[in-house]
């Protein structure tokens, strides 16, 4: 058997792994590399493989960053695409987004930065790649063993992490011996509203875990709910406005719920609240179509008929008019926006509008990565650019640290000490050198035989 490690190895974007095994090619994520343009034009453009020559593709999860480039790989790729029945659904909404933001990025590409029209580039994909991708998508539920390639049955078991996500386990039978592969995908926290916990697998002798958080520990979740009624008590004291820039999929959903809970229980005034993202509208509905991947506590509330993502404050804001109305709109409000890193959608109207007045506020709830508008904001930089001009930062800036869809070391080092028996090589993906590193050290320490660090493009052979 050969492991490659294409991409989502010593970084946190762009996830795919190959192995071969009984002469079958199996891809494990097509993920999207984000980052700087040139660097990630060139990646997603040009796969490291040839899309012909895979046999069956397995998608752990509907984040674009390893999602994002399956319509480049159907271009030239027929095969099926195993995934849960909630990863397919969101990626019909994801990745016909993610078309559109290639087709704007050409377009901007195209009048702002290609000098010639011989430097003009086309979309990395479009709508037609989306459709056509969508088509070869075979969903299994959780727990069904599937019969992936001869000699290799796959079942998913929840990753926790997102609607949908799963860890693959992979039961392989070569050349008469009998071993287990398990591949992490993205793999959740304990506790986290709506959704599972994160499935623990024991008898895995390879395993492909990921390190984002590899050496840190989070806040607990409990606290989040505090700290955004204290942001909405302070809000509305001020009549000023909350802005929350937030991802489409699965932070929504959970500050939705927050806010149910929240009102609920009367721990917050009641104020009007918009989800200003037609994405995150279109993944919300997605949400309540998959009870299978619920936790007790929401299981029971549907069972109330009471719905978890509602309350009668909520406006779901659909049309640009509806959208830009809410400028004349005065407070307290909340507004919810995508995207979650304020580099592209409407939040960008909403922090242009709002970000010089010390009376509204910027609650930050996400991960913002380095060179992105809500990078800035997290550091408060004094003065921002948007949409090519300089605004005043002068709204108040507050983060809450404990949300995050991402284990923790502890809940690292419990998913791969579960395994600790048979496990005989551990391959630690999507993270970044400090995390990946830290984290390879404690667990040789715990005793894992051998742990590595693979970087985008090697492969091993075992
Ligand atoms: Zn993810």
């Amino acid at each position: 058997m050969r492991i490659y490690f294409f991409g989502g190895a010593g970084e946190v974007t762009g996830s795919m792994h190959m192995i071969e095994v009984n002469g079958k090619r199996i891809l494990m994520d097509c993920g999207l590399y984000q980052g700087h343009r040139e660097e990630a034009n060139r990646l997603n453009r040009n796969l490291p493989f040839a899309p012909r020559n895979v046999d069956v593709m397995l998608l752990s999860h509907a984040h674009i960053d390893h999602s994002g480039n399956i319509p480049s790989l159907c271009k030239n790729y027929d095969g099926d695409i195993v995934s849960t029945l909630a990863t397919r659904d969101l990626c019909a909404v994801m990745l016909m987004d993610s078309a559109h933001i290639q087709e704007k990025d050409a377009e901007f590409f195209n009048k702002k930065i290609a000098k010639n029209p011989e430097d003009e580039i086309t979309p990395v994909y479009n709508y037609d790649d989306v459709s056509k991708c969508l088509e070869q998508f075979i969903a299994i539920n959780y727990g069904r063993p599937y019969r992936l390639a001869d000699g290799v049955t796959l079942t998913f078991h929840d990753a926790g992490h997102v609607l949908g996500s799963s860890v693959a386990v992979l039961d392989i039978q070569e050349n008469g011996k009998t071993y287990r592969l398990v591949y992490s995908g993205d793999l959740g926290r304990k506790q986290i509203p709506i959704l599972n916990d994160p499935t623990l697998i024991s008898g895995a002798d390879i395993m492909l875990l990921e390190s984002t958080y590899g050496n840190r520990v989070h806040d607990p979740i409990e606290i989040a709910d505090n700290h955004l009624a204290e942001a909405v008590h302070t809000i509305y004291e001020r009549k000023g406005k909350l802005i929350i820039p937030t991802f489409a999929l699965e932070r929504t959903q959970e500050i939705l719920y927050s806010f149910h809970k929240l009102l609920k229980t009367g721990r917050i005034p009641r104020l009007p609240v918009y989800v200003d993202s037609p994405l995150a509208i279109k993944v919300t509905d997605i949400f309540r179509l998959h009870p299978e991947c619920f936790d007790e506590e929401i299981l029971s509330l549907f069972e109330n008929r009471e719905d978890p993502f509602d309350f009668p404050e909520l406006q779901m804001v659909r049309s640009k008019e509806e959208s830009q109305g809410l400028n004349e709109e005065s407070g307290p409000m909340v507004i919810l926006s995508a995207s979650g890193m304020c580099e592209g959608g409407r939040i960008l109207h909403h922090l242009r509008n709002n970000i010089s007045d010390p009376n509204n506020m910027i609650l930050i709830v996400g991960y913002q990565a380095k060179h992105t508008l809500g990078r800035r904001i997290v550091e408060r930089q004094p003065r921002v650019r948007i949409f090519g001009l300089e605004h005043d930062l002068e709204a108040e800036v507050r983060i809450i640290n404990a949300y995050s869809g991402h284990a923790d070391k502890n809940g690292l080092d419990a998913f791969a000490l579960a395994s600790k028996d048979t496990l005989q090589k551990l391959f630690l993906v999507h993270g970044e050198s400090d995390q990946s590193e830290a984290m390879a050290e404690r667990l040789r320490g715990q005793g894992i035989r051998e742990v590595r660090v693979p970087q985008r493009g090697e492969y091993v052979d075992l």
